[in-house]
């Protein structure tokens, strides 16, 4: 049901190359955890019309070559438990190092598919160097350039035949992850929200790949929580827990309908924080912001209006988001935070009927038209919204290369206004008629 391509191999051979040009650094965040030499990245991208997500396993701790072989070993491990598809890449101009040789015996007993790669094959003479690799034992593999991108687009086809077609699944239930920081209380929230009388309805078969819905009926409301196991703790070492917390997130959000991001807010909204809310909306989930150990927090008159500021302010343009300041150990607004999400889940559902809408918005676009650009007037004459999972919007005119961005948003800000789609990324397209 997820789309997770994971990039492993040792340094130096091409994976932030070979990501770059996957992600076309379009959609690329980066995580620098202190204590790791190199960034890690996470990015989005499509081929053939899939979707899927690209993690760059790379950051990598200095220091003797004992704690280098235990990093990369441990990157494996992650890629082989989060990863739909894993990409291993080898360097050409090295040959077979040992490490590689590591890390394929690693790889040759995993079930999922396993690509290997062989970069910095530029030109066709190499493409003879590379024939060595098959001694590691991994079968057929990839010749890419990943500088100057050949190869890249066969790798590709065959990377996104083993992905899903459609992430989308038809259910009624709304879908919630529960995703956060190490330590937010993301667990303790789950833990109120099961109550003691753990009401498990059932496990949801998934698809051929491991199911993580859990179905509960907790406050008068049926939901199925993704990914509850993601609360198990599997590292020890600080920043290894922060990218695990990471892929787990990467990999419920996929999942979800609605992710519910928990806040410390005795840590305030950081830039962890700020990544795990973009990708929400980069793969245009609902999103409710918990600023949870609130108790925690000394109040003055104005503590929470700040607090909500300071978070909307990170959060822009994407700010009409629900944020709710809760305890979760004193179980305060825990009811108010399900029952937000479930508002949140109707509302990326909602659709609007095309007589309604032009109705609405013809007349407002024809109020407030788009700026002239070089001496020509734009003019709207028709919009509807797609029939897609999330809310989209397609504004038919003359000449839809001359709308700006911020016409963009003032569009979007009317539709949020008229029909309230709070806490849903809306998407709007300007079309030639
Ligand atoms: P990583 O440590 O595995 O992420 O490797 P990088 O992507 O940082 O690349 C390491 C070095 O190899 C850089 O100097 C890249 O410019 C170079 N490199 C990456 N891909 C290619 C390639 O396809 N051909 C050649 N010739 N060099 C490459
Ligand atoms: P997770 O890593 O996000 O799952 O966080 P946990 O649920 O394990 O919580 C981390 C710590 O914060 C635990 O010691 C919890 O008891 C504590 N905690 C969680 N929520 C709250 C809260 O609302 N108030 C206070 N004071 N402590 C909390």
């Amino acid at each position: 049901m997820s789309n997770i391509v994971a990039i492993v191999g040792r340094p130096n051979v091409g994976k932030s190359t070979l990501f770059n040009r996957l992600v076309q650094r379009r959609d690329a965040i980066v995580d620098s955890v202190s204590g790791v030499t190199r960034d890690r990245h996470y990015g989005k991208s499509d081929w053939n019309g899939k979707e899927f997500s690209v993690i760059d396993t790379g950051g990598y701790a200095v220091g003797s070559d004992d704690i280098f072989e235990e990093e990369i070993r441990k990157q494996v491990d992650l890629a082989i438990d989060e990863a739909d598809v894993i990409v291993f890449v080898v360097d050409v101009e090295d040959g077979i190092t040992p490490m590689d040789t590591e890390v394929a015996n690693l790889l040759r007993k995993v079930k999922k598919p396993i690509f290997m790669v062989v970069n910095k094959v530029d030109n066709s003479m190499r493409e003879d160097d590379a024939l060595e690799f098959y001694n590691l034992g991994l079968g057929e593999f990839f010749t890419i350039s990943s500088i100057n991108g050949s190869g890249t687009g066969d790798l590709l086809d065959a990377v996104v035949q083993d992905l899903e077609n459609d992430v989308v699944i038809e259910d009624k239930l709304p879908r919630f992850a529960v995703v956060g920081r190490p330590n937010a209380g993301k667990s303790s929230f789950i833990n109120a929200l099961i109550g003691v009388d753990r009401n498990i309805v059932t496990n949801i078969a998934g698809t051929t790949r491991d199911s993580i819905d859990t179905k509960y009926n907790r406050f008068g409301f049926e939901f199925n929580l993704v990914d509850t196991a993601g609360i198990r703790k599997k590292s020890k070492v600080k920043e290894d827990l922060e990218f695990y917390s990471v892929m787990r997130a990467v990999r419920s959000i996929e999942h979800c309908d609605v992710a519910i991001l928990v806040v410390d807010a005795t840590r305030g909204f950081e830039g962890q924080d700020e990544n795990i809310f973009w990708l929400a909306e980069k793969n245009k989930k609902g999103i409710v912001i918990l600023v949870n150990k609130w108790d925690l927090v000394e109040k003055e008159t104005n503590t929470m209006r700040d607090f909500e500021a300071q978070v909307r302010k990170e959060i822009a343009p994407f700010t009409d988001v629900p944020i709710i300041f809760t305890s979760v150990l004193t179980k305060q607004r825990i009811f108010k935070a399900i029952e937000t999400a479930v508002e949140v889940f109707e509302n990326r559902k909602k659709r609007i009927a095309t007589s309604k809408l032009n109705e609405a918005m013809l007349e407002i676009v024809k109020t407030y038209t788009p700026p002239a650009y070089k001496g020509k007037f734009v003019k709207i004459k028709y919009c509807m919204q797609l029939p897609t999972p999330t809310p989209q919007f397609v504004f038919f005119c003359n000449l839809p290369q001359y709308i700006r961005e911020p016409y963009k948003r003032f569009v979007e800000n009317k539709l949020r206004e008229l029909y309230d789609f709070k806490g849903v990324p809306i998407i709007i397209y300007f079309r030639q008629k």
